[in-house]
């Protein structure tokens, strides 16, 4: 075994590897002049010959590992500064040299580079421990706002470990990718840095799911042969296509999803296998100016037919990443039956998108290896401005209060089932993530599936969860979600809907409900009444009681979504929602409108807490409120058991009979009846 640990030293070739890195960074460097190869050449010899004694766990040389992390971090085309410090990264921490003789030799920046990389390595993040987990963040984003190429060396560290980690022990490794896959995966994504975000996503699956990992790669493997003849002719045709409107173009590739990625999609929309996501292949195309993505989007687009809903426009309006580029979907593209994604861009967002902000410095005009300060501040992740106005002032204690309290220790990243992460605070609910996404989506949320499972709207979101809102046209905001919402975007919509509510509509319902009682009165002679039927009540608003009629124009019935207008006789005239009426009349005279049938349920059980709770949320979820509630003992039974009745307002148009099956699903429950109701 020590001979065979020996062989394997022996076998990496340490000269090959020095020379490999010169050639990457003379294939893209623009300057790479004989000053700049010295200080590499340097930086690797140095950082070899500190190393020298150390060994990894596999048993190989240690310096294999600046090296190897090098390699991953040249692929985002990094300045040479950046190169340097990724080579001497360990340096400071695992051998005698200190920093100050790292600044001696390589710089200032080096030296703040090699520790800003080492401080955030040494805090590890377990999952309970929550305040360690922020110190990470905490050191990552004060390091960063300092400069930025910090996480650039950080990520390149972090994927070469992860790749390494077969010779950990199981709970560390476990350890590594879950921290891994929760701070460094959307730190990659939110820069821009994919091919980054990628890898890391792909390893920790593999670490934290092997057998699923082994899985969905036998299953890819077997469509490779189909989906290779595929990308061959969807080019030749997208390529001909373009040729005929003679649009220059500069490439069109054929990418593959990685497998995290597909894997996070069959969970979020319940797919079982490979086959069935259909965006395992798509294309980039590249082109020079901007005009001309717009160009090939018509061109495409009358060619093949796009997606409804799925054109979007981040060259306009770029994403606060600064990421910018075409998207549609294409059905029929070279007779696929499936619809496939394209992107079209030009060749210097295709830059930004592929290297993100590392490789920015390379197409300055100028002769330096600066950063572009600007990129980092379009980014908005690192509280940038935070830390530099008061870093200098502020003793350290104080100065990390700040940070925490303004940007880091309460917030989460979740995602939208697209992957664009949203930052929120520690505590915020799925009615906070559907206000972030759009007010509109806000106000009408009914209900959201959190990493693929219905929950309830008022569930508190964790870090990296993926968040799907569903939404209902006749939903409003309700007065009870300011119990809970966390984010003050969500509270002031919430609360301006509210007051608007309250204005339009309590006013003259409250002030002149006498003499709208009489005019319901004068009304029904004329031959328009209201629904007769005993068992349902009106709900406008929110509130019950409210005098009314139902629109002969489209003759609502309780099976169909409602909306009530408050007519200029100071009653509400209730249409369907989809009546054509509707479009012609003012938004703001417009209220929700219900009808509510009281029902009853009963369910016996052993263990009621519990139970109960869980009944709630199925409850909350499809907005059903209780009426009245009953908790009997079955005192002769000889195990005690609990008889709980219900009495629920229900809405109508709900589907009563899956509402059922779904409490009947609830562990614990011995049996559920339907039970007569007064109104019944
Ligand atoms: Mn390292």
């Amino acid at each position: 075994m020590m001979s065979g640990m020996h062989t394997t030293s022996e076998a990496y070739d340490f000269k090959a590897g020095i020379e490999q890195i010169i050639a990457e960074l003379q294939l893209y460097y623009p300057h790479f002049n004989e000053r700049r190869e010295e200080k590499v050449r340097k930086a690797y010899w140095y950082s070899f010959d500190a190393h020298k004694e150390q060994k990894r766990f596999s048993g190989e040389p240690y310096f294999m590992h600046p090296v190897e992390a090098t390699k991953i971090l040249l692929t985002i085309r990094p300045d040479v500064d950046t190169v340097c410090a990724c080579l001497l990264h360990d340096v400071i921490e695992d051998t005698p040299i200190t920093a100050d003789e790292i600044e001696e030799t390589f710089g200032q920046s080096i030296r703040f580079l090699c520790e800003g990389v080492e401080k955030v390595s040494k805090v590890n993040l377990r999952d309970d421990q929550r305040g360690q987990k922020l110190e990470t963040l905490k050191k990552l984003f004060l390091a960063v706002a300092q400069d930025i190429r910090v996480i650039f060396v950080k990520l390149a560290d972090r994927i070469h470990n992860l790749q390494t980690l077969d010779h950990v022990r199981p709970q560390k490794r476990q350890r590594i990718a879950q921290e891994s896959q929760k701070i460094y995966a959307p730190i990659a994504q939110k820069l821009g840095l994919f091919a980054f975000k990628n890898q890391i996503e792909d390893l920790c699956f593999q670490h934290l799911h092997p057998a699923v990992y082994a899985i969905l790669q036998d299953e890819l493997a077997a469509h490779f042969v189909e989906q290779e003849t595929f990308i061959r002719r969807a080019k030749k045709a997208i390529t001909e296509e373009l040729k005929a409107h003679k649009i220059p173009l500069i490439e069109i590739t054929g990418r593959r999803k990685n497998i995290a990625s597909i894997y996070s999609k069959m969970k979020r929309k319940n797919l079982h296998s490979v086959s069935e996501v259909y965006d395992l292949v798509g294309f980039r195309i590249v082109t020079k100016k901007d005009e001309m993505c717009y160009r090939i989007l018509g061109a495409l687009h009358r060619k093949w037919t796009p997606m409804v809903g799925r054109f979007k426009d981040y060259v306009s309006v770029p994403k606060p990443n600064g990421y910018q580029s075409l998207h549609t979907t294409l059905l029929g593209l070279s007779g696929s039956k499936v619809p496939t994604e394209i992107q079209i861009r030009t060749e210097k967002m295709n830059l930004d998108a592929e290297y993100g902000p590392a490789a920015h410095w390379a197409y300055k005009t100028k002769r330096s290896s600066n950063f572009d300060e600007d990129y980092v501040k379009r980014t908005e992740w690192f509280p940038t401005e935070i830390a530099r106005s008061h870093a200098s002032e502020k003793p350290a204690d104080e100065f990390y209060d700040q940070i925490t309290q303004s940007v880091l220790d309460d917030r989460i990243y979740v995602f939208t089932p697209k992957g664009d992460p949203i930052s929120l605070q520690v505590g915020a609910s799925a009615v906070d993530f559907a206000y972030a996404v759009h007010t509109q989506v806000g106000h009408t949320i009914v209900g959201a599936k959190i990493n693929g499972v219905m929950r309830p709207i008022s569930t508190q979101l964790e870090n990296g969860q993926i968040v799907e809102i569903l939404t209902k046209k006749s939903q409003v905001p309700r007065e009870a979600w300011l119990s809970f919402v966390k984010t003050s975007t969500a509270r002031q919509a919430i609360n301006a809907h509210l007051n608007r509510q309250r204005k339009a509509e309590q006013m003259p319902v409250k002030n002149q409900l006498n003499e709208l009682k009489t005019q319901v009165q004068k009304l029904r002679p004329m031959g328009i009444k209201p629904k007769p039927n005993e068992q349902t009540r009106l709900i406008i608003g929110g509130e019950g009681g409210i005098p009314h009629r139902l629109a002969s124009c489209c003759s609502p019935k309780t099976s169909d979504e409602l909306v009530a207008y408050k007519s200029r006789g100071l009653q509400f005239l209730v249409h369907k929602a989809d009546c054509d009426e509707l479009r012609k009349l003012l938004p703001e005279r417009m209220l929700s409108a219900e009808f509510i049938a009281q029902r009853g349920i009963k369910i016996v059980t052993q263990n009621r807490v519990a139970l109960l709770r869980d009944v709630l949320d199925v409850l909350a979820e499809s907005d059903v409120s209780i009426a009245d509630m009953q908790l009997n003992t079955l005192a002769n039974k000889d195990v005690p058991q609990s008889e709980i009745e219900l009495l629920l307002d229900v809405n109508t148009t709900l589907d009563w009979p899956g509402l059922l099956r779904k409490i009947d699903r609830i562990k614990g429950i011995h049996s559920l009846s339907e039970v007569k109701t007064v109104a019944q």
